[in-house]
């Protein structure tokens, strides 16, 4: 079979599960079930049930996982629903910083944009209606634009990653906070620039568009960069009971740094 129809077939499959969710959720509400169990507080809907996702191994391969970790709503992961709430309780936007934002969450944006007007900014390479095309490894903002950066599963996708975290430094103003996540596993970052086919990223970094596995030693990457850096996990900073862990799809820990300007 030949890539293209591959990839084709792989996008109708995504697409026949997330109507598929879709369906579920509203015929449940249309059929009048008498309270929905879980709630996203991401795109903060009540629904029926999580689903599986896509890892896109690249190269037209679908690689369903079918672990439910999605809201079928806003496509949510833990991560966004985690950072939605970090940002309700830590009382972030009151504020009213100058946010930068990348590769915007789209169950997140609309109401960061509500809140932050023309504070808030969106930016990505790739990604159509964003408010800026920025290459991360070299921005074209003034220095210290920003007192808060929202950077998410991204620097796994960039080779030159010390460029990257030394433009966010240099976008980010002294006394200013970035929050940067990518997927971590184990103590050691794992990186082979010559591996290049998405087949192959996939069996080494996870994903077939990622460069490298990091470890818990990124930290040592951010603080080459200028940054004071603090590791921590999300559920630890939130105010949360178990039922609400539950009821919200939150139990997945996963290691954030947040990384300071010092003034
Ligand atoms: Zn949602």
């Amino acid at each position: 079979m030949s890539k293209q129809m591959s990839s084709l077939i792989a996008t109708a499959r995504r697409r026949c599960r997330r109507l598929s969710a879709a369906m579920m959720h509203y015929s449940g509400k249309l059929l009048g079930f008498p309270r929905l169990p879980f709630h996203c507080p991401a795109c903060e809907r009540d629904i029926h049930q999580w689903v599986g996702f896509d890892r896109g191994a690249g190269g037209g391969q679908s690689n369903f996982e079918p672990e439910k970790r999605l809201c079928p709503l806003c496509r949510s992961f833990e991560r966004t629903r985690h950072f939605a709430l970090y940002l309700e309780q830590q009382g972030v936007l009151k504020s009213k910083p100058r946010m930068l934002h990348f590769a915007p969450e789209k169950s997140l944006a609309p109401r960061l944009r509500t809140a932050l007007g023309d504070r808030y900014v969106t930016t990505d390479l790739f990604m159509s209606g964003v408010d800026r095309k920025e290459d991360i490894t070299q921005m074209t903002f003034a220095d210290a634009s920003f007192d808060f950066i929202y950077c998410s599963n991204v620097l796994e996708h960039v080779t030159e990653d010390a460029a990257a975290m030394s433009e966010l430094y240099r976008v980010l103003a002294p006394g200013g906070v970035a929050i940067v996540q990518v997927p971590i596993r184990g103590s050691k970052t794992y990186e082979d620039d010559s591996i290049t086919d998405p087949r192959e990223r996939f069996k080494h970094f996870g994903q077939g568009d990622h460069v490298r596995y990091y470890g818990e030693d990124i930290d040592e990457r951010l603080e080459r960069a200028g940054f004071s850096v603090a590791p921590f996990y999300m559920l630890d900073e939130l105010t949360l009971s178990e039922a609400d862990i539950l009821r919200m799809n939150l139990g997945k820990r996963e290691l954030i740094h947040k990384c300071e300007k010092l003034k």
